[in-house]
Parts: structure tokens; C-alpha cells; sequence
């Protein structure tokens, strides 16, 4: 009797001492979830796609879908990036509260303001980004924004942690604040880089890094060997690095790091898949490092 007593007790205590943090949070990048961790390190968290997947072209699959069935807040970055799939994958989930326009759908790129806006490319063209350039989770300083925001979601969310959210979110943006003096100091006389896709963008215009050009002629469609010659012709004699993600294919850069004698660097657009808030820093701090390096 005594024994089962304090098998209770220590029930309740455990029950007492557990994080009061309710929110179930699905993220479709790591990019995304490492924003959540920072914001609500207690919530629980699904990330949908690892750093090497393309969040252009993921599959819904049935594990993503459970996912999604029980959360409270979905995360995604964007402005149409992920509109191959998680529409699909949100609709066969039947989950209300984290449709479009709810409380519960987060994106980063709505938060933020976008570059490549009213291009002249359109999708009949091939450009898979109409919407303007999605890719906003490789500048820091608008992750910073995005957290903010974040943190005023989780706050209306989940009212009896609001402060918290709002906290974590602000001590996000101060660690980027204190990185950035450095980051600065480290690209001021980075030569350029050519990218495979205008996923990093962002990234080189926060620090004034010149985009020497990209692989791909058009968003969303490779290059041709007439696409790499021109490249090459009209970069030949500058200094530069070429970058591009793990799931782009390597043949393009590699042939034109051999014509240009420039490095190739090989490096994922979001962090490993368990990254928090200080995780996304070192991963910027890879890129820049990347970046530097021509
Ligand atoms: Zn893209």
C-alpha cells in the first residue's frame, strides 16, 4: 500500500515537474524547426524534410501527414516554395486549424520583405518562384524577423507561455545582432559567388556579396553545356566561388570550377535537422565561411 502510494506520488511529481508547453509544431524545413526550437524549445516539433532534401519537389508522404493531423501551428517558409506538396499534404490531413489564413499556419517569407518580386520571368518560362524568391531562411536578419513573429504566433497560441515565446524570440534576434559585426568583417571583400539556383540570395545581398550568376538559366530549369560556356565566357579572368546544394547535381558547377579554376563548394541551404537557434548561426557561419573562400 505504502509502495503504491509513492508510485503515485512520484506520478504527480513527474507530472507537476513536466514542461507546461502544450504547442505541437510541424516545420517542413530544418531551417524552420531550428526557428521553433529557438522560440519554444519546449514545444513538440516534426520536421518534415532533412537538410539534403529540395523543399521544391518533396512527396506528401503518410508519415508527414500524421504529422500534420495533430498539430497546432505548421511552419513553412513560403511564398509557394512548398506548393508541390504540402497543400496535398495538409488537405489529406484533415487538420483545420493549420490551414492557410488560420492561426496555426505560419510562413516565414510572408513576414519578411522579398527580393526577385515582378521579374520577368513567369512559370510559363520555367521560374518555379512567381511569387518572388522564397528562400529568405539563409539571411539571418530577416530569421530574426521571422522569429519575432514566430514568437508573437506561439503567443496568441498559447497565451500562459506568451512571455516566454516573446523572451526566446528577442534573444534570437540579439545573438544574431552580436554575430553580424563579424559575418560583415569576414565578406567585406568576398569577390562573388555563382550559385546553381537563387536559393542564397539572400544571404549575398544582406552582405553585399556580388551574385556572379547562377547555373540555372531560368528558376527551376538546369543549365545546358551553351548555358555553362556562356558562364564561363563571361567570368573568365574574375575571382569567385561557386555553390550549390547538396540535391543540385554537381556536373554544372564542377566543369565550371574547372573552367574559371574556382572552388566548388558543396553545402546544404538549411541546418542538420536537430539544429536550434544556435545551430542556424554555425550554419551561417559554414556559408560564410564558403563564401570567403574565393
Ligand atoms: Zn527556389
Amino acid at each position: 500500500m505504502k509502495r503504491r502510494l509513492t508510485r503515485m506520488l512520484a506520478g504527480a511529481m513527474a507530472l507537476l515537474a513536466a514542461p507546461v508547453l502544450a504547442l505541437d509544431v510541424v516545420a517542413t524545413s530544418p531551417s524552420m524547426g531550428a526557428l521553433v526550437r529557438a522560440v519554444a524549445p519546449d514545444a513538440q516539433l516534426t520536421v518534415l524534410a532533412g537538410p539534403d532534401r529540395d523543399l521544391h519537389s518533396l512527396q506528401a508522404k503518410p508519415s508527414m501527414i500524421r504529422a500534420l493531423r495533430g498539430a497546432d501551428l505548421l511552419v513553412a517558409v513560403g511564398a509557394e516554395l512548398e506548393m508541390g506538396w504540402l497543400p496535398a499534404a495538409s488537405a489529406s490531413a484533415a487538420n483545420a486549424r493549420i490551414l492557410p489564413g488560420r492561426e496555426g499556419y505560419f510562413e516565414a517569407a510572408a513576414q519578411v520583405p522579398l527580393l526577385d518580386v515582378g521579374g520577368p520571368a513567369d512559370r510559363a518560362m520555367g521560374d518555379v518562384h512567381p511569387a518572388g524568391n522564397p528562400h529568405v531562411d539563409l539571411d539571418p536578419v530577416r530569421m530574426a524577423q521571422v522569429a519575432e513573429a514566430l514568437g508573437a504566433r506561439m503567443a496568441r497560441l498559447d497565451a500562459a507561455n506568451a512571455a516566454r515565446y516573446r523572451a526566446n524570440a528577442e534573444r534570437f534576434g540579439a545573438a544574431v545582432g552580436q554575430r553580424l559585426p563579424q559575418w560583415q568583417a569576414e565578406l567585406a571583400n568576398a569577390p562573388g559567388a555563382v550559385l546553381y539556383h537563387r536559393d542564397a540570395v539572400y544571404l549575398l545581398d544582406r552582405f553585399g556579396v556580388p551574385l556572379l550568376g547562377t547555373l540555372e538559366p531560368v528558376p527551376g530549369v538546369p543549365p545546358s553545356g551553351r548555358d555553362l560556356r556562356a558562364l564561363a565566357g563571361k567570368l573568365g579572368g574574375r575571382e569567385g566561388v561557386i555553390i550549390h546544394a547538396p540535391y543540385q547535381s554537381p556536373k554544372g558547377p564542377r566543369k565550371l570550377g574547372q573552367a574559371l579554376g574556382w572552388p566548388v563548394e558543396t553545402l546544404p541551404l538549411s541546418p542538420p535537422e536537430d539544429a536550434d537557434g544556435d545551430g542556424y548561426l554555425r550554419h551561417i557561419d559554414r556559408w560564410v565561411s564558403a563564401l570567403g573562400k574565393a
